[in-house]
């Protein structure tokens, strides 16, 4: 029988169906989604093979249980150096599977550079395409193919904020053809509490045209110099608002009778953008005069100048003014979306990071999203000493210094974190008095950066940073060092928040690495200013009076910790400013898609709008006189004058209305007449529509970002700011919907439009 001469063949397959059948008795006790979730357990399989074969790592099984994680969308904690970018391609093949698309965002270019660079080899070996959404070159940008084509892969690794504002832009695109997203699917954030909570508090804003400049800002600015704290206004926290007395000795200055008027809108948005400028803007410590003598805003993570951004809806003037320097130009907002509501646009959102447990409760208010904590594939063997605390800073930087130096001797690797760039100077400068040689990281350039802090566990190195630097950059000990204690980190500061402080230890002991890290605090670190009396924190600091470590430590946290509060508060502020946007942004950029997609307004609905706007105008205009008539015909519906209106009956609204509908039908088929083809009807009718909503939208999203700052001075304990805000936003809203609809008609019946010789439409709009 020809079984014989297969016979070992069968054998191999009976094997394998013993195995399956012994796996019935499992499989049988398996529900139904464990059961499905099979298939991708497989899978996942299939790409720990790959990283082996490719990239010559297996994952652990820790970085296995994070993969599923992120495949089941929690936001992972996973520590430094536990090999997060590793971890990322087992969920992003998998959700690169579907053909829907699979992102990885991270906090900067070099980060996402040097992960599609690594990983991408395995996805190709997996059949999948990859590629990278940013340049190395910040100001390099992709031509609109060359989108199209990244945003097409399987996977594509990019930056939050290249993302971010490729979502923006691919919603004011004035053709089909120009988009180049796809419907988001799935992504993972990288560096996760850098992305979801420190870019959070600042949306992502487009500008567009200049904005004509108002003369308000210096009048603004000198009324402020004039009031009293606590009779005119009065300061809590980060919030400052005008007190009744305030307010009417603002009218009586500026000789209004009601300042909360329409009509004196400007002047008071104005005074409460001045009244913020003085009382809660801090120079220092939020914005700098940078050599160019301008306003410069300091990145609070990393105390650096940040290059090109502005405070948005006049403040920065209104800081310019302040600071007596030259007003800047002021550009309108076209477009601006919270990070908060960005990512929730996703299907599904995963991330990772090594801190973000701390940050736990906001999450999952925020994002609703669960943190996990993954275990460790090693024990930790970093030491984390406990806290040494001063008065004073003469006094806490030599002891870091002198802790430095007795480390350094020895041949361990140091890495000095501080708060400020301004200290890794001050620190600098101590070194080279003891003749250390060292590398100072306080360049924003990611990419010079991680070539420098990738050396810092060699033996003998001396590294001097900001708590952000280098972010996401392993350090690998040297040979030699191990032996030696591994990575020595020394914080000098209480930081902004505790996971800066657990990043910064985290640079030591990665993988079970042997690692040491110690903060050094004091008085004078930046952090303290709030919640303790300023007379009596002087008297600590020049030694006046004695002060225990103790309740050093206790000032020191407590300002730490209200820190925290005022971050987290004002993520979920300007979340809930976004909220109204979001719901408008929504429904604005579904219509702009249905047109975009070929989508049009059919005769019937033009006339339906027509009439609605119509019915509008008679109602406003109860006395109907033949000025007004005509007025809203020229605007609205034809530039022909006729005779027959004189026989018109203006005191019979059916009448009139008739009469007006005629005109609109007359003027429609004119339109028709002249471009003779229903396709290129369909087409006019499209960009005279995608015009009126534009133009309308971008108006409402500038009004909108001013009204922030002009609410939030209306705050006290009787007013809820947010409700009001909310309130007028709709209103406005409702507005600009009348206003759509009254320029989609007026762009279509006041249109001139022509066919050239080549039967090619020529529009120019009203
Ligand atoms: P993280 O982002 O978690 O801080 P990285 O992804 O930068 O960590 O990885 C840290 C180091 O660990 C890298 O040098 C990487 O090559 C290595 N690594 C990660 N996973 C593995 C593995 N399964 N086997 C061997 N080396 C690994
Ligand atoms: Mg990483």
């Amino acid at each position: 029988m020809k079984i014989v001469k297969t016979k070992s063949t069968v054998k191999k397959l009976i094997r394998e169906l013993k195995k399956v059948k012994a796996l019935k008795d499992k499989m049988e006790q398996l529900s139904d989604d464990e059961l499905k979730a099979k298939t991708s357990d497989f899978r996942q399989r299939f790409m720990c093979e790959a990283d082996k074969r490719v990239l010559g790592m297996f994952p652990f099984d820790v970085q296995i249980l994070a993969g599923i994680a992120l495949h089941r969308g929690y936001l992972a904690e996973m520590n430094t150096g536990e090999g997060k970018t590793l971890t990322a391609t087992l969920p992003m093949y998998l959700n690169g599977l579907t053909g829907k698309g699979a992102i990885l965002v991270t906090n900067n270019e070099y980060l996402a550079l040097r992960d599609a660079e690594e990983m991408g080899p395995a996805y190709e070996f997996m059949g999948l395409t990859i590629k990278a959404g940013v340049k190395r070159n910040e100001d390099d940008r992709f031509e609109n193919e060359e989108k199209k084509e990244i945003y097409a892969s399987d996977i594509v690794y990019t930056t939050h904020s290249v993302l971010g504002f490729d979502y923006l832009i691919n919603n004011l695109v004035k053709s089909s053809e120009e988009r180049f997203l796809r419907p988001f699917n799935y992504i993972i954030i990288d560096e996760a509490d850098s992305v979801l909570l420190d870019s959070a508090s600042t949306p992502l804003v487009i500008s567009g045209s200049p904005r004509v400049q108002s003369n308000l800002y210096e009048a603004a600015d000198f009324f402020i110099r004039i009031l009293q704290e606590d009779v005119d206004y009065e300061v809590e926290e980060k919030n400052v608002w005008f007190t009744e007395k305030g307010l009417s000795y603002a009218e009586e200055y500026f000789g209004i009778d009601n300042i909360f008027a329409p009509e004196y809108f400007e002047i008071y948005r104005h005074l409460v953008l001045a009244l913020r400028a003085h009382k809660i803007i801090e120079k220092g410590t939020e914005y700098m005069i940078n050599e160019a003598g301008e306003v410069a805003l300091i990145d609070a993570s990393s105390g650096r100048m940040l290059k090109g951004v502005k405070l948005r809806g006049g403040q920065h003037q209104a800081i310019e003014c302040k600071e007596q320097v030259e007003i800047t130009q002021e550009n309108r907002s076209m477009a601006s979306i919270t990070y908060q509501n960005f990512f929730s646009m996703f299907p599904k959102m995963a991330g990772m990071s090594g801190t973000i447990y701390d940050a736990k409760d906001e999450l999952m208010d925020v994002y609703g999203k669960e943190v996990v904590v993954i275990p460790t594939n090693n024990p930790i063997r970093r030491v984390d000493c406990p806290d040494w605390y001063f008065s004073d800073s003469t006094k806490q930087f030599e002891a870091a210094l002198q802790l430095a130096v007795k480390k350094h001797e020895t041949g361990q690797p140091v890495l000095i974190v501080t708060t400020m760039i301004s200290d890794t100077e001050i620190i600098s400068h101590l070194l080279v008095k003891e003749g250390i040689p060292h590398s100072v990281l306080n360049a924003n350039n990611a990419f010079w950066e991680a070539d420098i802090i990738k050396e810092a566990g060699q033996m003998g190195a001396m590294t001097v940073a900001t708590s952000m630097a280098g972010r996401g950059t392993d350090i690998k000990l040297g040979p030699g060092v191990k032996e030696l204690g591994g990575l020595a980190v020394i914080g000098v500061g209480r930081m902004l928040n505790v996971r800066d402080e657990r990043q910064a230890r985290g640079r030591a002991g990665r993988q079970g690495d042997p690692g040491y890290s110690r903060f050094i605090v004091s008085l004078e670190d930046d952090i303290v200013e709030k919640g303790t009396d300023p007379e009596k924190l002087k008297k600590y600091i020049s030694g006046e009076r004695k002060i225990s470590d103790w309740r050093v430590k206790r000032i020191v946290n407590k300002a730490q910790r209200i820190n925290e509060e005022v971050g987290s508060t004002n993520r979920k502020t300007s979340k809930d400013y976004d909220v109204v946007l979001q719901l408008e942004r929504k429904l604005m950029y579904d219509t702009r898609d249905m047109l975009l997609d070929g989508g049009t307004l059919e005769d019937e609905k033009i006339k339906a709008i027509a009439e609605e706007n119509i019915d509008g105008f008679l109602k406003d205009n109860k006395q109907l006189t033949k000025a007004a008539l005509n007025r809203y015909i020229l605007d609205n519906i034809s530039y022909e004058m006729e005779k027959d209106m004189r026989y018109l009956n203006l005191s019979d609204k059916s009448e009139v209305k008739e009469y007006m509908l005629e005109r609109v039908d007359k003027s429609l088929e004119e339109k028709r007449k002249v471009i003779d083809s229903e396709n290129g009807m369909k087409d006019f009718v499209r960009v005279s529509a995608l015009t009126a909503i534009d133009e309308a939208w971008i108006e409402q999203v500038d009004y909108l970002q001013q009204l922030q700052p002009a609410v939030s001075g209306r705050s006290s304990a009787q007013r809820n700011l947010m409700y009001e805000y909310h309130a007028e936003a709709l209103k406005s809203f409702r507005k600009m919907e009348k206003r759509i609809k009254c320029n989609i008609i007026r762009n279509i019946l006041l249109s001139e439009v022509s066919m050239d010789k080549k039967n090619r439409l020529h529009i120019i709009l009203p």
